[in-house]
């Protein structure tokens, strides 16, 4: 097929707008004769006018041949070798067009992407050409093209219309690519909660089909996945895209029951995401720990309140509240045990803060779990309009020792 492709007057993208690592990769790679791209994602976002996170950049040189160009140059990957080529402070992913995964190997884990060991011999159709590359991408914004060698923009996949129309459309048959690759359905939602656009409607309707499918992708890569869908910024969108489609049943089930059973909590978890997102505009880091404390945080305390009930000691409750709750939805998503430990501590650390007590809050203060704990601390008490008396009080004892 041949792309839709516009020249350098017909669109605004600047290598000003690209790292200078990237366009150093480019030039290299074009000088020894290989056509020389970047690719997906960040493509994009310069047409949208969005810093991209990173810049991918696609080739037809082998991986052995790019590490040869370049001394600064890993290769990664098993059957599918990547190049990173490093550089200060910035990693340019560097792929040799990919052909199609055969529709044998088809399949619902992470080896779609590194089947075989170490060592295997590579098949000759691992390689493809840039339409196959292109094609087998998951969504036609995804699959643009800028080629250093006139800085023009190659679509072979209606991108460009597509974004135009702000519209996340699935290359190929919707059903298809959402069974190869589950964790899709998810991306599906990210991009159209971070862009603004709509899923369009029958890649909509297939992941209402599909959505059970996502208990088939692979645990560690659904954790990358739900850590880029709270931290992107667009947290809330995303959610209320999860919600809608019914995704956020399969990823979290019990604790998505839980808030249909009433609006409130909806609500608590909506205020949550919206400081998330604040603090991400504020370009502030905010850690897996912190981020899960905060978005399970009310359930964990609903968790922990049946415990005491039924006679467990509140510090012990609150840590089998998150124990219980984090692992149970490890099978699916594979929180780090340190996570799950670090979140235990930021709740149960919650109740002392109700008895603050002149030297032992002075220690308190000073421990390294402080930080997330008092975030927490303040976040939840103001979002209930509870524990006034002693909000104030810690917020002035760190005043005072802060500028102390
Ligand atoms: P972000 O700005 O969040 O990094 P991105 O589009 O760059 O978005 P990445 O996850 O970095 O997304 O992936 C880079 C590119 O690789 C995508 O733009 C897409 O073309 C392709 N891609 C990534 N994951 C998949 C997948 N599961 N199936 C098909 N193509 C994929
Ligand atoms: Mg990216």
């Amino acid at each position: 097929m041949e792309p839709v492709i516009l020249k350098r007057p017909e669109h605004h993208v600047s290598r000003r707008d690209i790292s200078s690592a990237a366009i150093k990769v480019l030039y290299r790679l074009k000088d020894e004769g290989y056509t020389a791209y970047i690719a997906g994602g960040a493509v994009r976002d310069l047409l949208l006018d969005r810093h991209p996170k990173d810049f991918d950049v696609a080739t037809n040189a082998t991986p052995e041949q790019i590490r040869k160009m370049f001394r600064n140059c890993r290769l990664i990957g098993r059957r599918f070798r990547l190049a990173h080529i490093l550089f200060r402070g910035e990693i340019i992913e560097t792929a040799t067009f990919r052909a199609p995964v055969p529709e044998d190997e088809t399949i619902h884990s992470d080896k779609i992407f590194s089947t075989g060991e170490e060592g295997m011999v590579m098949r000759d159709n691992v390689f493809g050409t840039p339409e196959e590359d292109a094609l087998r991408r998951d969504f036609t914004v995804n699959a643009l093209f800028y080629n250093i060698a006139d800085f023009s923009i190659i679509d072979y996949a209606d991108g460009l219309e597509d974004l135009e129309k702000k519209i996340i459309r699935v290359i190929g048959d919707p059903d298809t690519r959402f069974t190869e690759d589950p964790v899709r359905m998810i991306r599906a939602a990210r991009f159209a909660g971070t862009l603004g656009f709509e899923i369009e409607e029958k890649a909509y309707d297939s992941i209402c089909r599909n959505k059970d499918k996502l208990a088939l992708a692979a645990p560690s890569r659904m954790y990358e996945e739900v850590q880029k869908l709270f931290f992107c910024g667009h947290a809330k969108e995303v959610f209320l895209w999860l919600e809608k489609s019914g995704l956020l049943h399969p990823m979290f089930h019990d604790f998505s029951h839980w808030i249909d059973e009433d609006k409130a909590r909806h609500d608590w978890v909506i205020q949550t995401l919206e400081q998330m997102d604040r603090w991400r505009k504020a370009d502030l880091r905010v850690h897996p720990s912190l981020l899960f404390a905060l978005v399970f945080g009310e359930y964990h305390e609903f968790l922990a309140q049946q415990l005491i009930d039924s006679g467990t000691a509140p510090h012990d409750a609150a840590r089998e509240a998150v124990h219980k709750h984090l692992q149970g939805i490890c099978d699916h998503v594979r929180v780090p045990k340190q996570v799950i430990y670090q979140v235990s501590d930021i709740m149960s650390n919650q109740l002392r803060f109700g008895r603050p007590k002149g030297n032992k809050s002075t220690r308190f203060l000073h421990h390294k779990a402080f930080p997330d704990a008092f975030l927490y601390f303040k976040i939840s008490s103001k979002a209930h309009k509870r524990n006034k008396e002693s909000l104030a009080y810690w917020t002035d004892l760190r005043q005072q020792n802060s500028s102390s």
